[in-house]
Protein backbone atom coordinates (compact mmCIF):
# COMPACT_ATOMS: atom_id res chain seq x y z
CA UNK A 1 0.00 0.00 0.00
CA UNK A 2 2.80 2.03 1.03
CA UNK A 3 4.71 1.59 -2.55
CA UNK A 4 0.99 2.40 -4.61
CA UNK A 5 0.64 5.93 -2.50
CA UNK A 6 4.45 6.26 -3.25
CA UNK A 7 3.64 5.86 -6.87
CA UNK A 8 1.00 8.28 -7.06
CA UNK A 9 2.98 10.91 -4.92
CA UNK A 10 5.11 10.95 -7.59
CA UNK A 11 2.96 10.39 -10.61
CA UNK A 12 1.36 13.78 -9.22
CA UNK A 13 4.90 15.10 -8.58
CA UNK A 14 4.55 15.45 -5.18
CA UNK A 15 6.92 14.59 -1.99
CA UNK A 16 5.90 10.94 -0.84
CA UNK A 17 6.35 12.65 2.70
CA UNK A 18 2.81 14.69 2.14
CA UNK A 19 0.82 11.79 2.11
CA UNK A 20 0.24 9.39 5.19
CA UNK A 21 -1.34 6.30 4.99
CA UNK A 22 -4.02 5.93 7.89
CA UNK A 23 -4.42 2.10 8.39
CA UNK A 24 -8.31 2.16 8.94
CA UNK A 25 -8.24 -0.66 12.12
CA UNK A 26 -11.86 -0.67 12.61
CA UNK A 27 -13.41 -4.74 13.68
CA UNK A 28 -9.90 -5.59 13.13
CA UNK A 29 -8.59 -7.46 16.66
CA UNK A 30 -5.30 -5.29 18.13
CA UNK A 31 -3.20 -8.26 16.86
CA UNK A 32 -3.62 -7.08 13.46
CA UNK A 33 -2.64 -3.25 14.85
CA UNK A 34 0.68 -4.88 16.97
CA UNK A 35 1.34 -6.43 13.79
CA UNK A 36 1.33 -3.24 11.57
CA UNK A 37 2.82 -1.09 14.43
CA UNK A 38 5.63 -3.59 14.06
CA UNK A 39 6.06 -3.07 10.85
CA UNK A 40 6.49 0.69 11.20
CA UNK A 41 2.62 1.95 10.66
CA UNK A 42 1.81 4.53 13.66
CA UNK A 43 -1.77 6.35 12.33
CA UNK A 44 -4.92 4.27 12.57
CA UNK A 45 -8.40 4.70 12.49
CA UNK A 46 -11.44 3.49 14.08
CA UNK A 47 -14.79 4.03 13.70
CA UNK A 48 -16.98 3.50 16.64
CA UNK A 49 -15.93 5.04 20.05
CA UNK A 50 -16.51 1.70 22.37
CA UNK A 51 -13.82 -0.18 20.47
CA UNK A 52 -11.68 2.91 19.94
CA UNK A 53 -11.28 3.34 23.57
CA UNK A 54 -10.65 -0.42 24.11
CA UNK A 55 -8.28 -0.94 21.76
CA UNK A 56 -6.36 2.47 22.96
CA UNK A 57 -6.04 0.48 26.37
CA UNK A 58 -4.86 -2.82 25.27
CA UNK A 59 -2.57 -0.56 23.11
CA UNK A 60 -1.27 1.77 25.61
CA UNK A 61 2.30 0.13 25.63
CA UNK A 62 2.59 1.38 22.47
CA UNK A 63 4.25 4.52 22.35
CA UNK A 64 4.24 5.95 18.54
CA UNK A 65 0.86 4.78 17.79
CA UNK A 66 -1.65 8.03 16.87
CA UNK A 67 -5.64 7.15 16.54
CA UNK A 68 -7.97 9.23 15.08
CA UNK A 69 -11.66 8.66 14.73
CA UNK A 70 -12.95 8.71 11.40
CA UNK A 71 -16.78 7.64 12.68
CA UNK A 72 -19.45 9.73 14.01
CA UNK A 73 -19.12 10.93 17.27
CA UNK A 74 -22.34 11.70 19.84
CA UNK A 75 -21.83 14.28 21.79
CA UNK A 76 -22.75 11.99 24.79
CA UNK A 77 -19.65 10.18 24.26
CA UNK A 78 -16.98 12.74 23.80
CA UNK A 79 -16.28 12.31 27.56
CA UNK A 80 -15.31 8.39 26.22
CA UNK A 81 -13.30 9.96 23.52
CA UNK A 82 -11.10 12.70 25.07
CA UNK A 83 -9.21 10.82 27.54
CA UNK A 84 -7.99 8.53 24.24
CA UNK A 85 -5.82 11.54 22.99
CA UNK A 86 -7.21 10.89 19.30
CA UNK A 87 -8.01 13.29 16.69
CA UNK A 88 -11.67 13.55 15.64
CA UNK A 89 -12.03 13.95 11.96
CA UNK A 90 -15.47 14.04 11.86
CA UNK A 91 -16.40 17.15 13.49
CA UNK A 92 -19.22 18.61 11.45
CA UNK A 93 -21.05 20.94 14.25
CA UNK A 94 -20.25 23.85 16.37
CA UNK A 95 -21.96 21.79 19.05
CA UNK A 96 -19.95 19.14 18.52
CA UNK A 97 -16.95 21.09 18.87
CA UNK A 98 -18.17 22.90 21.84
CA UNK A 99 -18.78 19.50 23.66
CA UNK A 100 -15.33 18.63 22.98
CA UNK A 101 -14.17 22.23 23.81
CA UNK A 102 -15.99 21.74 27.32
CA UNK A 103 -14.53 17.86 27.75
CA UNK A 104 -10.96 19.19 26.57
CA UNK A 105 -10.58 22.08 29.38
CA UNK A 106 -11.82 19.62 32.43
CA UNK A 107 -8.93 16.89 31.18
CA UNK A 108 -6.05 19.90 30.40
CA UNK A 109 -6.38 18.40 26.86
CA UNK A 110 -5.50 19.85 23.11
CA UNK A 111 -7.54 17.56 20.34
CA UNK A 112 -7.03 18.20 16.72
CA UNK A 113 -9.92 17.95 14.49
CA UNK A 114 -11.17 17.47 11.05
CA UNK A 115 -14.33 19.06 9.64
CA UNK A 116 -16.16 16.83 7.71
CA UNK A 117 -17.94 17.79 4.38
CA UNK A 118 -20.78 16.80 2.82
CA UNK A 119 -19.23 17.02 -0.10
CA UNK A 120 -21.63 15.52 -2.49
CA UNK A 121 -24.33 17.04 -0.59
CA UNK A 122 -25.89 13.35 -0.10
CA UNK A 123 -28.63 13.76 2.51
CA UNK A 124 -27.97 10.54 4.67
CA UNK A 125 -24.24 11.49 4.84
CA UNK A 126 -22.93 12.90 7.98
CA UNK A 127 -21.04 16.56 7.15
CA UNK A 128 -21.33 20.09 6.90
CA UNK A 129 -22.46 21.41 3.60
CA UNK A 130 -19.87 23.64 1.78
CA UNK A 131 -21.50 26.50 1.58
CA UNK A 132 -21.52 26.20 5.67
CA UNK A 133 -18.43 25.28 6.42
CA UNK A 134 -16.66 28.88 6.51
CA UNK A 135 -18.38 29.65 9.16
CA UNK A 136 -18.11 26.37 10.70
CA UNK A 137 -14.51 26.33 10.67
CA UNK A 138 -14.07 30.30 12.21
CA UNK A 139 -16.23 29.50 14.60
CA UNK A 140 -14.31 26.02 15.86
CA UNK A 141 -11.14 28.11 15.73
CA UNK A 142 -12.45 29.81 18.73
CA UNK A 143 -12.52 27.28 20.77
CA UNK A 144 -9.12 27.34 22.33
CA UNK A 145 -9.22 23.84 23.02
CA UNK A 146 -9.47 22.43 19.49
CA UNK A 147 -6.90 22.23 16.92
CA UNK A 148 -8.57 22.90 13.20
CA UNK A 149 -6.14 21.18 10.73
CA UNK A 150 -8.20 19.96 7.93
CA UNK A 151 -11.12 18.46 6.52
CA UNK A 152 -12.48 15.36 5.98
CA UNK A 153 -15.06 13.88 2.87
CA UNK A 154 -16.65 10.51 1.94
CA UNK A 155 -17.73 11.37 -1.70
CA UNK A 156 -20.57 9.55 -3.26
CA UNK A 157 -20.23 5.85 -4.28
CA UNK A 158 -19.64 6.05 -7.73
CA UNK A 159 -18.85 3.18 -10.77
CA UNK A 160 -14.98 4.83 -11.76
CA UNK A 161 -12.67 6.65 -9.03
CA UNK A 162 -12.45 9.25 -12.22
CA UNK A 163 -15.70 10.43 -11.67
CA UNK A 164 -14.68 11.96 -8.33
CA UNK A 165 -12.75 13.99 -9.08
CA UNK A 166 -14.26 16.83 -9.19
CA UNK A 167 -15.82 16.66 -5.32
CA UNK A 168 -11.81 15.97 -4.60
CA UNK A 169 -11.09 19.48 -6.34
CA UNK A 170 -13.67 20.98 -4.36
CA UNK A 171 -12.60 19.46 -0.62
CA UNK A 172 -8.90 20.75 -1.56
CA UNK A 173 -10.23 24.44 -2.78
CA UNK A 174 -12.43 24.41 0.39
CA UNK A 175 -9.27 23.50 2.35
CA UNK A 176 -7.02 26.09 0.71
CA UNK A 177 -9.91 28.97 1.15
CA UNK A 178 -9.52 28.78 4.91
CA UNK A 179 -5.83 28.03 5.30
CA UNK A 180 -6.26 24.24 6.35
CA UNK A 181 -3.02 22.03 5.93
CA UNK A 182 -4.45 18.50 6.34
CA UNK A 183 -7.01 16.72 3.46
CA UNK A 184 -8.70 13.27 4.40
CA UNK A 185 -9.63 11.75 1.48
CA UNK A 186 -9.39 8.84 -0.46
CA UNK A 187 -9.51 5.46 0.29
CA UNK A 188 -8.30 1.87 -1.91
CA UNK A 189 -10.14 2.57 -4.98
CA UNK A 190 -9.53 5.70 -5.75
CA UNK A 191 -6.11 7.52 -3.77
CA UNK A 192 -4.53 7.86 -6.67
CA UNK A 193 -6.49 11.00 -8.29
CA UNK A 194 -7.25 12.01 -4.30
CA UNK A 195 -3.51 11.83 -4.29
CA UNK A 196 -3.38 13.79 -7.49
CA UNK A 197 -6.11 16.36 -6.42
CA UNK A 198 -4.26 17.14 -3.05
CA UNK A 199 -4.76 14.42 -0.57
CA UNK A 200 -2.50 14.45 2.53
CA UNK A 201 -3.86 11.20 4.27
CA UNK A 202 -5.70 8.26 2.27
CA UNK A 203 -7.87 6.18 4.22
CA UNK A 204 -7.42 2.47 3.84
CA UNK A 205 -8.65 -0.59 6.15
CA UNK A 206 -9.11 -3.68 4.01
CA UNK A 207 -6.35 -3.58 1.52
CA UNK A 208 -4.29 -3.29 4.75
CA UNK A 209 -5.60 -5.65 7.34
CA UNK A 210 -7.76 -8.01 4.75
CA UNK A 211 -11.50 -8.63 5.12
CA UNK A 212 -13.16 -7.15 8.39
CA UNK A 213 -14.98 -10.17 10.34
CA UNK A 214 -18.42 -9.24 10.18
CA UNK A 215 -20.06 -6.96 12.58
CA UNK A 216 -22.68 -8.60 15.23
CA UNK A 217 -23.49 -6.23 17.48
CA UNK A 218 -25.53 -2.97 16.83
CA UNK A 219 -22.90 -0.32 16.46
CA UNK A 220 -21.70 1.08 19.97
CA UNK A 221 -20.03 3.86 18.90
C1 LIG B 1 -14.03 1.77 6.78
C2 LIG B 1 -13.61 3.09 6.31
C3 LIG B 1 -12.52 3.25 5.43
C4 LIG B 1 -11.72 2.09 4.88
O1 LIG B 1 -12.51 1.27 4.11
P1 LIG B 1 -11.89 -0.05 3.41
O2 LIG B 1 -12.92 -0.41 2.42
O3 LIG B 1 -11.72 -1.07 4.47
O4 LIG B 1 -10.59 0.31 2.81
C5 LIG B 1 -12.16 4.54 5.07
N1 LIG B 1 -12.83 5.62 5.51
C6 LIG B 1 -13.87 5.52 6.36
C7 LIG B 1 -14.56 6.75 6.82
C8 LIG B 1 -14.30 4.26 6.77
O5 LIG B 1 -15.34 4.17 7.60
Amino acid sequence: MRARIDAACARAGVPASRVKLLAVSKLQPVEAIRAAYALGQRDFGENYVQELVHKAAALADLPELRWRLIGRLQRNKVKEVVPVGCSVDTVDSLRLGEALQARAVQDSRVIEVLVQANIGAEPQKAGVAPAELGALVNALRKLPNLRVQGLLAIPPMVAHPELNRAHFRQLRELAAAHALPELSMGMSDDLEIAIEEGATMVRVGTAVFGQRPVRTALPAG
